[in-house]
């Protein structure tokens, strides 16, 4: 009777019920855009897919499922012809599946990402852009009061400036994850405003291309977002995020200046920290004014036009043998983009290259072997069971896990970073 019961509803209300069943109280903080080269490391992931529970147990085949997604993006507006055109030819895309449960050992370091993102070549070419795109960036400054340089950083991140959007057929990749994903509703949600963005003519072209994800054009929006904050900013009509570089910088600004952007401020900045330093200060909760870090003898390597009552946390990215830094609202900012700690320090670094200024000052500890997933895993399971509870025992660390190692470093009389490093892991696995 319940698979009754479920076969009745429509879909969304299934899935509903189900992700109740699983994993609902998981659902994702909608993510903006998914990055060209996906960002690495500890920090909550870039696009949604944190390792959760397996895909529910799907009940309808995909043919089934469609029909009740036709009812549903009709009452939602959808043209009929429309939506029978655009799934004419739909078919679930195995790729999409197998990057949706991926679960990769190895990330790579944060260093290598950095590198990879803030390449000399990709500030190069930023400043030609920067140059060249003057009159377009000075007029949506004007609109959004968002600078220069934060728009051309996420232009190469997102896109390489354009040259690297996607192919994926965007309905295709959503029907899938909505039909067959975790966190279907999210999907599903996508995909009808992916539906409603084609109705729009947004797109020039009869497919709407992106990321296997989803993400779309040149700042790599999500249908959603797009919906709420892409804007026309040539005049043509149209919010051509594809093909149009001033629509899809205005959109970014758009987006920037409603989650809180503080035009003229600075993401953040290195630091140098005094010797015997109370390293359980570089926590996200811990914030203080930069006055009051500078007090605390936490001391930044170059002038910035940050005001001085203005809030910061500490961030030791790679723990307390790697470079500092303070960061600011508008790192917070640039998250509210891209949900990655790697992510937002690799726009902020490339924001001050594209400025003229030089990169990192601080040696990152190249030598240093990051821990694997299943060593992420063991870490926490041991940490847990010497006493120092680390959450739930899923490889990701987060402020639990954090917390536990601070505590087991301390006990350790090691400097308590909360750096899950691999001669930690070799000291809990000591009988
Ligand atoms: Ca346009």
């Amino acid at each position: 009777m319940p698979d009754l019961l479920i076969r009745g509803l429509s879909h969304s209300a299934t899935a509903c019920l189900m992700l109740l069943l699983t994993a609902c109280a998981d659902a994702p903080a909608q993510p903006l855009a998914t990055a060209a080269d996906s960002p690495v490391v500890v920090s909550s992931a870039a696009p949604v897919i944190a390792p959760t529970a397996s895909a529910p147990e799907q009940l309808l085949s995909f043919s089934e499922w469609r029909i009740l997604l036709r009812s549903d993006a009709i009452a939602a507006g959808i043209d009929a012809d429309l939506f029978d055109r655009t799934f004419a030819d739909i078919t679930l895309d195995p790729k999409v599946i197998a990057a949706d449960s991926s679960q990769p050992e190895f990330t790579r370091p944060i260093w290598e990402y950095i590198d990879g993102a803030v390449s000399v070549s990709r500030v190069a070419q930023g400043r030609v852009l920067k140059a060249q795109y003057r009159p377009t960036l000075k007029a949506i400054r004007s609109a959004y009061e968002v600078d220069h340089e934060v728009l051309i950083a996420i232009w190469g991140m997102e896109s390489n400036y354009g040259s690297n959007i996607g192919s994926n057929n965007v309905i295709r990749s959503l029907a899938t994850l909505a039909y067959d994903g975790r966190r279907q509703v999210f999907w599903r949600t996508q995909l009808l405003a992916a539906l409603q963005i084609l109705q729009a003519g947004d797109n020039p072209n009869k497919t709407l291309l992106g990321s296997w994800a989803g993400a779309m054009g040149q700042t790599q929006f999500m249908p959603t977002t797009f919906n709420e904050h892409a804007v026309d900013f040539d005049g043509d009509g149209r919010r051509d995020l594809w093909n149009s570089a001033p629509d899809a910088l205005a959109s970014a600004a758009h987006y920037l200046h409603k989650s809180g952007w503080q035009n003229g401020q600075p993401w953040g900045m290195e630091v140098s920290l005094p010797a015997n330093f109370d390293y359980a200060q570089a926590d996200p909760e811990v914030r203080r004014s930069l006055q009051e870090w500078q007090n605390l003898g936490v001391t930044p390597l170059r002038q910035t036009r940050a005001d001085a009552q203005s809030q910061a946390s500490l961030f030791l990215p790679a723990g307390h043998r790697g470079p500092a830094f303070l960061l600011l609202n508008n790192f917070r900012t640039i998250l509210r983009y891209n949900n990655s700690t790697a992510y937002a320090l690799a726009i902020g670094l490339l924001c001050d290259a594209l400025d003229g200024n030089p990169g990192v000052q601080a040696e990152w500890p190249r030598d240093d072997r990051q821990l694997g997933r299943s060593e992420r895993v063991e870490l926490q399971e041991r940490l847990t069971g010497k006493g120092y509870d680390a959450g739930a025992a899923d490889g990701i660390i987060g402020a639990n896990t954090r917390k536990a190692v601070r505590a087991y470093q301390l006990k350790l009389g090691l400097p308590a970073d909360g750096y899950p490093s691999h001669s930690l892991l070799e000291q809990l696995r000591q009988p």
